[in-house]
Order: structure tokens, then sequence, then C-alpha cells
């Protein structure tokens, strides 16, 4: 096991490919309430979460959201890509406006496992190039989450670095 011990308040922004796993890592160790999915808002303002049309309408959700979340200090979860550095910037200023910890969780699996598994779930019939491109973008942007202004990152590598990942909060 490995353990990160994060602040009761936050803003975990997690990171990864499609199939990486990032949404069913934050139901295992968050609150439903407690996560913003850019698929959940897509929905909401489509009722298509594969709309991609709907991609700006969604985000502006999903940063409205996280905003009002964060000025009533509530720990917030944001499941997301992610993979670029621009995505992640308006993410990293809310933090910065509400005094929330940011911190990025990073699941850097290999793109064929996230392919393979996206080959067995509905609405995820996309060609291997599609989590080839997430990882390659979240590859080059590792090594500057700290100075894009992360203050704790986690770099998980493989699903057993993913499932052995403990969280603790502390107050
Ligand atoms: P997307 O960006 O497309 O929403 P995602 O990163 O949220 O993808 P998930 O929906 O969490 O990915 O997981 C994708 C698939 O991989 C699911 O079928 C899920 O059951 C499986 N999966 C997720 N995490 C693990 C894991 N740790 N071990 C094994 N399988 C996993
Ligand atoms: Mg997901």
């Amino acid at each position: 096991m490995t353990k990160v011990s994060i602040p009761d308040f936050a803003l975990v922004v997690l990171i990864g490919a499609t199939g990486s796993g990032k949404s069913s890592f934050a139901r295992k160790h968050f609150l439903e309430t407690e996560i913003v999915s850019s698929d959940a808002c897509r929905a909401i303002v489509s009722d298509d979460e594969t709309d991609l049309a709907a991609t700006g309408d969604a985000f502006d959700l999903l940063n409205y959201t996280a905003s009002i979340r964060l000025k009533r200090r509530l720990m917030t979860v944001i499941d997301a890509t992610s993979v670029k550095r621009e995505d992640r910037a308006k993410l990293v200023q809310l933090a910065r406006k509400y005094h929330a910890l940011p911190v990025a969780l990073v699941l850097d699996i290999d793109p064929k496992i996230c392919h393979e598994r996206n080959q067995n779930r509905p609405s995820r019939d996309f060609g291997e190039h599609v989590a080839r491109n997430h990882s390659k973008a979240l590859r080059r942007g590792m090594r500057g989450l700290q100075k894009e202004g992360f203050r704790q990152v986690q770099i998980m590598k493989s699903p057993e670095d993913v499932d052995a990942l403990e969280i603790a909060r502390e107050p």
C-alpha cells in the first residue's frame, strides 16, 4: 500500500487517458458529491455524456460547480482527462483563488491497457490513437506539474499502483 495524505480541503485533479481508471478511482476514494465529472456535466447540458459539441458548455458548468464547492470549502475532485496543461491551468487558478491545495493524481497507464478496457465499454468506441494521444500529452506535461502550481503530485504507473494507493485526509 502507498499512502498519500491530502488536506480535507483540496482540489484534486485526476489526470489520465480515457480508460485509465479515473472514474473508478474517484468512486473508490471519494463521495459521489465530491466528484465533478466532465461526462456528468456534458450529460446535464446535452442529455448525452458523449456529445463533443457540448464540451464548451460542459466545462463552463464543471468550472462553475467546482468554484462554488471551493467557495464553500468543500473537497472537490475533478474527473476529466486533464492531460493538457491548458486544461489544468484554469483548475489551478480556481484552487488558488479559494485557497484550496491543488493536488494532482496521475494515472499514467499504458495506452494499450486503456484501449483494451474501452473496448468493453459502451460509448467508448474510440480508435487506438485516442488513448495513445492522451497518454502522449500526459507524459509531455507530467514533469512540469509542480511548476504549474500543483502542491502535491502522485504518479501511478500501473494498474497495480492505482489499486495500491490509499488516501488519508488530514483536517
Ligand atoms: P474515461 O476518461 O473514458 O471516462 P476513465 O479514466 O474514467 O475513462 P474508468 O471508467 O474508471 O476510466 O475505467 C475504464 C475501464 O477500466 C472500466 O471498464 C473499469 O471497470 C476498468 N478499470 C478501471 N480501473 C481499474 C483498475 N484499477 N483495475 C482494473 N480495471 C479497471
Ligand atoms: Mg470516466
